[in-house]
């Protein structure tokens, strides 16, 4: 007890947490966790709680999983660290990218390994940018994401963000970063006219590049299912659309896969389920499920032709890290790769999709919650203080922090957004009973708040 309090003295005193604000954490303190198993983690004073969010996306084959760490392991003890530079380079990033290729959709031929998400999406603009001007054509250099997009928080990447704690106080956007409406069903009023909300999409480009002007722009970034910005699910046929419109338009269509890929809405990648191939594909997250950092960018034959026949071809291109295509990450992604697909981890997600479809489906009627939504493990469930208005709670009530704290004591761990919408993303790996587990839990934490006089008041 002693040593976790002093634990917690020093992280308050000195380590900087992601995406926290420095006064309010200092007040909260930190929330130690010490071992996992499966879909359930312990923390330092023994609680145990499930995991419906695995770890911030990631963990989607588990905790545990004792193979992967024998991988990393043999791996550490045979050759810890190749760089890629110079040549160089090591079996397991060079065997990572052939699966890569084999399982991504038709014309994603090559693979720049990064050190996570926020890179794989910098590495993607600064390659479209050299790309643009290797091809001739040196005016496409506007860029276009999603409003409540999130592609990671680098320097550039977190302008093509469209979050406001990733803008405030930093500067950004950038002059050459724009961003067109979020195709948010629930809070759209086309909502139940898919085929609206589309086209309306479509148009919403279609001007911005227009305005911009057609020669100008470079590339429209989006997630296929939004995930930072509430878990926001298009209608099944806008991410074609959008690539049809990419194509016409003549601009590069980016997908960010860091969440959707590696089976968390039910294929491998999101865009197979649309048939879509994009020009550019970012993966993190569950490319190592969490074990170890790595992301990657996948890359077609037309954008790696263009880079390499560029001005001075014989250049080495200024674009690297030292520990892109790490070894003992590259292993590590090969063995969660296996348990992916030979061990069953892929296909157990699609079966238990239904489960938390139920789940969900189970949740819409309480009082507090106005939508629910999701697609394969992916999913989120809004609360509003009016159902009909779809009014959301005065803000002063700080729910989102009193829905965090009251599902830790009910021993569930999910995202609250400050906009109090919860989001999940079980493991892959979970079973139905533990997928009940989640929702019966997330069900007591609603009754639970509903006791809360002010918030029953504010219904
Ligand atoms: N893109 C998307 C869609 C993400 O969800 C994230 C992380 N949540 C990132 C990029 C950034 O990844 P990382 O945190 O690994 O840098």
């Amino acid at each position: 007890m002693h040593s976790n309090r002093s634990l917690l003295d020093i992280d308050r005193d000195h380590l900087i947490h992601p995406v926290t604000s420095f006064r309010g954490h200092e007040a909260h303190g930190a929330l130690l966790l010490e071992s996992g198993k499966g879909m359930w983690l312990k923390d330092v004073e023994g609680r145990e709680l499930i995991d419906a969010f695995a770890g911030l996306w990631c963990v989607n084959v588990g905790y545990g999983q004792d193979s992967i760490a024998e991988a990393a392991a043999e791996q550490m003890r045979r050759l810890p660290y190749a760089t890629g530079y110079f040549h160089f380079g090591s079996e397991p990033a060079v065997k990572l990218a052939q699966q890569l290729v084999d399982l991504s959709p038709e014309g994603l031929d090559h693979v720049y390994f990064t050190l996570g998400g926020s890179d794989a999406v910098d590495s993607a603009i600064r390659y479209i940018t050299h790309y643009h001007n290797a091809i001739g054509k040196p005016e496409k250099k506007q860029f276009i994401a999603l409003e409540r997009g999130y592609h990671g928080s680098s320097s550039t990447g977190a302008g093509l963000t469209a979050l406001a704690n990733f803008h405030r106080g930093f500067d950004l956007p950038l002059r050459w970063q724009h961003h067109i409406a979020s195709p948010y069903p629930y809070r759209s009023d086309l909502e139940g006219d898919d085929a609206a909300i589309i086209a309306r999409s479509v148009q919403e480009l279609k001007d911005k590049v227009a305005q911009l002007g057609a020669d100008n722009v470079a590339a429209f970034f989006c997630e296929p299912i939004q995930g930072s910005g509430g878990v926001i699910v298009p209608p099944v046929g806008w991410l074609k659309a959008m690539r049809e419109t990419c194509t016409q338009l003549d601009i590069l269509f980016v997908t960010d896969e860091v969440i959707t890929g590696f089976g968390r809405t039910g294929p491998m990648f999101a865009c197979e389920a649309e048939g879509v191939t994009p020009d550019l594909m970012t993966l993190a997250k569950g490319l190592t499920a969490g074990y170890v950092p790595m992301g990657a960018l996948l890359m077609s034959g037309k954008v790696y032709e263009g880079i390499a026949n560029g001005a001075a071809p014989e250049v080495a291109i200024g674009h690297g890290a030292t520990y892109s295509g790490h070894p003992v990450s590259a292993a590590v992604g090969l063995e969660v790769l296996r348990l992916y697909t030979d061990g069953g981890i892929l296909a157990n997600g699609q079966r238990v999709a239904t489960r938390f479809d139920a789940g969900l489906a189970g949740l819409a009627n309480h009082p507090m919650v106005g939508d629910t939504r999701g697609r394969g493990l992916l999913g989120a469930i809004e609360l509003v203080a009016d159902k009909g208005s779809k009014a959301r709670f005065d803000p002063g009530l700080k729910l989102a922090d009193r829905l965090f704290a009251k599902a830790y004591d009910n021993g569930v761990i999910f995202r609250a957004f400050a906009d109090n919408i919860i989001g999940l993303a079980p493991a892959l790996c979970a079973s139905d009973g533990e997928m009940d587990e989640i929702f019966a839990r997330i069900a007591k934490t609603l009754d639970d708040l509903l006791e809360e006089a002010d918030i029953r008041a504010a219904l």
